[in-house]
């Protein structure tokens, strides 16, 4: 599973052509971040339900799937009918209330990993998550907080092996906020599918260093065009 696209849905024309791109590409999974959760609220919060809007007119337009986050459980009827994997981002790890109500659709959810979370507390929310009826749940690696300052996060790659070992979900690895670094993005990536994992979600923009959000950590079409070729060699199936 890959899924690729910009950190947040800036306008249509940005979602327009990262979505013609990777129809071009046989890329089936859209990312783009309709209410973001930023460090800072004085930083870019989204576009809310306008960009959701531009992300139904992008899935109708390109039949791509739609893997947006949702903050909040009071949003989440309005998006069911956009998006076809709902992200639980890191920080919303913990928030078992929204875990419940994602549980309650039958939606698939992206939960991602707490950005101090152990592999035990990241469980345990999955658990949250199917207790309610929805077991449709995919786990995502996106990095951890350490003493380390170099890169964003540390992506914990031990967590791979360890989530295959231990339960039945499926497992992908999210090497853009794992480092934070557009030049590692490449080498983690292949790192994380030889460990194991079941697919990746990477940041790209035409124009990262323009992004509004997140541009150092993210591919341009070309890059991600090469990350992209090189992993699917590694899975054999070119
Ligand atoms: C994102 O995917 O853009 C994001 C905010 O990720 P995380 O929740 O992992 O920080
Ligand atoms: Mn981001």
């Amino acid at each position: 599973m890959i899924i690729a696209g910009p950190c947040s849905v800036e306008n249509f024309q940005l979602m327009d052509m990262t979505a013609a791109f990777l129809t071009n590409l046989g890329v089936k999974y859209l990312r783009g971040g309709a209410f973001k959760p930023r460090t800072s609220p004085y930083s870019f919060q989204g576009l809310k339900e306008e960009g959701i809007d531009i992300l139904k007119e992008i899935r109708e337009k390109y039949g791509l799937k739609i893997v947006s986050e949702i903050m909040d459980a009071r949003d989440l009827d309005s998006a069911l009918d956009v998006i076809d994997i709902i992200q639980i981002g890191s920080r919303n790890m913990y928030n078992y209330t929204l875990l419940k109500e994602v549980g309650k659709t039958k939606k698939k959810v992206l939960l991602k990993r707490g950005m101090a979370a152990t592999i035990e507390e990241w469980l345990n929310a999955a658990e949250y998550i199917a207790l309610e009826g929805n077991d449709d749940i995919i786990l995502c690696e996106r990095g951890i907080r350490t003493f380390e300052t170099y890169t964003r996060n540390t992506l914990d790659l031990n967590c791979v092996p360890v989530v295959k070992q231990k339960t039945g979900l499926k497992i992908i690895v999210d090497p853009s906020h794992g480092t934070g670094r557009r030049e590692l993005v490449k080498s983690m990536s292949l790192a994380s599918i030889s460990a194991g994992a079941d697919g990746l979600i990477l940041e790209i923009h035409p124009e990262p260093d323009k992004a509004v959000s997140d541009g150092f950590q993210s591919l341009n079409f070309k890059e991600f065009e090469n990350v992209y070729h090189q992993v699917l060699k590694l899975y054999n199936i070119i």
